[in-house]
């Protein structure tokens, strides 16, 4: 069965999860943070005591399986939210994202969720790797302190830990290992839209959002499923 997704892919607090559900909340679509399959897994490579090392990652990973249904991650029936933005997963999370065997697991996961649907993902690699037929690729940029401001914003506003400067070290940090990796690194697709954020009110930015969802796809309600 046909898929039809808008990618939605930038940096870390690029403001990726509050466009992309904005998008699909207003044209009915799914929406798939790809990111917090990455921060799955490395909670539980940290809950299960493995060491932060290639073949240690690689020996565990078969015996653990995604528990993801109705949109939210979950252990053993409990709910993960706070414990996937813990500054333990966050400082580590790019390393494991990093290793090619775990996109690999990530990728299935995530097109499997979207077939025969209409979804929003949002991610790195999603108009580079893992949906490169998409109609509609956004990559969302905004300058380091722009994005640290609005970071420190949303964790405070979760009651999370967030000190200026970690905040911003851990965001250039994860940037510069996610664009430097050898395997679906952080750019933009050939054929993305790039919207610089920085300075654009969240108004601003979804009013243009919504202009080139509607000029490229229409209403992506009525669009009909393309072809694989
Ligand atoms: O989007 P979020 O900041 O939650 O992603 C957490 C980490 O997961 C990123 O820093 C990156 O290392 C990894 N990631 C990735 N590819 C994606 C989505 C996230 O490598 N498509």
């Amino acid at each position: 069965m046909s898929s039809l997704v808008i990618a939605i892919d930038g940096g870390a607090a690029s403001g990726k999860s509050t466009i992309a559900r904005a998008v699909a909340a207003r044209y009915e679509l799914e929406y798939i943070d790809s990111g917090s399959f990455y921060r799955f897994l490395t909670y539980r490579f940290l809950e299960l005591r493995v060491p932060m090392e290639e073949s240690a990652v690689l020996a565990a990973l078969p015996a653990i399986r995604f528990e993801f249904r109705l949109g939210k991650h979950r252990r053993k029936g409990h709910i993960l939210t706070r414990e996937l933005r813990s500054p333990l997963v966050e400082s580590q999370v790019s390393f494991v994202a990093a290793i090619p065997a775990i996109r690999e697991k990530v990728n299935e996961a995530l097109r499997q969720l979207v077939e025969g649907r209409r979804a929003v993902v949002e991610g790195r690699d999603i108009g580079t790797v893992v949906f490169p037929t998409s109609p509609l690729k956004l990559f969302l940029v905004a300058d380091l302190k722009v994005r640290n401001r609005r970071r420190v914003h949303q964790r405070r506003g979760l009651g999370l830990r967030a000190g200026e400067e970690e905040v911003q070290e851990n965001l250039r940090l994860r940037d510069r290992i996610d664009s430097t990796r050898s395997v679906a690194p952080l750019e933009p697709a050939l054929d993305a839209l790039i919207v610089d954020t920085s300075q654009l009110s969240l108004d601003e930015t979804l009013s243009q959002i919504f202009a080139l969802v509607e000029e490229r796809l229409g209403s992506p309600q009525l669009t009909p499923c393309p072809l694989p």
